[in-house]
């Protein structure tokens, strides 16, 4: 595997950064997960922007342009081969000294991981998930902006970890105000009456790629889609629910604290939106290899 860290190529064990990186010493830097299919990269524009934007909101000059990290992207598969994996997109404040002050830190660091990725277990798509609500509440905007996808994942873990107290392999995170936000790594979808819901972005929560596609494919499709405030009691008595993100796709959950939702299995919205979904990964987005 050869890893992409400041334009050259390395070895695993090669790869490095500082321990003086402020990325590892506060969390503060931006990544981006990103999937390719078939030799498409998924959303690559997209996922760019979002990387770019979390910069920006973090005052972090991402040292190479845009079109020089799509490259770098796409460079990092074709030397690795990949046509099936995940990347990861990380940039760093970059090496500073022990205080926060990121003015202290000159060269941010950029770096691209292509791996082959581990796909959910085929049962979660056929079955659902279970899914439980953890007391952990997604960050407040003002304080940390989920909006911004940045190094500092640990509101997400701390749910994570209730979680699979409770033997939850996703959970569902409240804002402050206990309304429904999104799960530690997942964006969430209700489907009521026909009518296809999800929690708006300024309610606190990153605004998945995912998402965002899944949205426009059931519009496209004939379904109405309403981006809606909700709280628990919406799930409850959804007919169906669905997560979206870049690792598990478009994945259905059957049960929230117990309760069953709609039938109890996977809804005939949310099966057309997996197959709708999959045909657009399969057959769109920016080439990895010339024809
Ligand atoms: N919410 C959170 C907190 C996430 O970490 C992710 C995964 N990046 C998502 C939602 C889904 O976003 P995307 O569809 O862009 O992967």
């Amino acid at each position: 595997m050869l890893i992409y860290v400041d334009g050259e190529y390395f070895s695993p064990e090669e790869a490095k950064i500082s321990v003086f990186d402020h990325g590892l010493l506060y969390g503060d830097g931006v990544f981006e997960g990103i999937r390719c299919y078939n030799g498409y990269v998924f959303k690559l524009d997209e996922h760019l922007e979002r990387l770019y934007d979390s910069a920006k909101s973090l005052m972090l000059k991402i040292p190479i342009p845009i079109e020089a990290m799509q490259e770098a992207t796409l460079e990092t598969l074709r030397r690795n081969q990949l046509r099936e994996g995940y990347i990861r997109l990380i940039v760093t404040r970059g090496i500073g000294d022990l205080g926060l002050d990121p003015d202290k830190c000159h060269n941010p660091s950029v770096i691209i991981i292509a791996d082959k990725i581990t796909l959910y277990p085929q049962h979660y798509y056929e079955n659902g998930l279970e899914i439980v609500t953890v007391s952990v509440r997604r960050n407040y905007p003002e304080a940390i902006n989920p909006r911004i996808k940045s190094l500092n994942y640990l509101n997400n873990i701390l749910a994570k970890i209730e979680g699979k107290q409770s033997g939850a392999v996703e959970v569902l995170m409240l804002n402050i105000d206990g309304y429904v936000a999104e799960c530690s790594g997942d964006n969430i979808f209700i489907v009521k009456d026909e009518m296809i819901i999800t929690p708006p972005a300024h309610l606190g929560i990153l605004e998945g790629v995912t998402r965002n596609c899944v949205i426009t494919l059931a519009r496209e499709a004939g379904f109405e889609v309403e981006e809606r405030v909700f709280t628990r009691h919406g799930i409850y008595i959804a007919d169906e629910c669905f997560l979206t993100g870049t690792a598990a796709e478009v994945i259905p959950v059957v049960k929230l604290d117990q309760r069953v939702i709609g039938n109890g299995e996977p809804g005939k919205v949310t099966q057309k939106l997996i197959a709708a979904y999959r045909h657009y990964a399969n057959n769109f987005g920016t080439r990895i290899f010339p024809e």
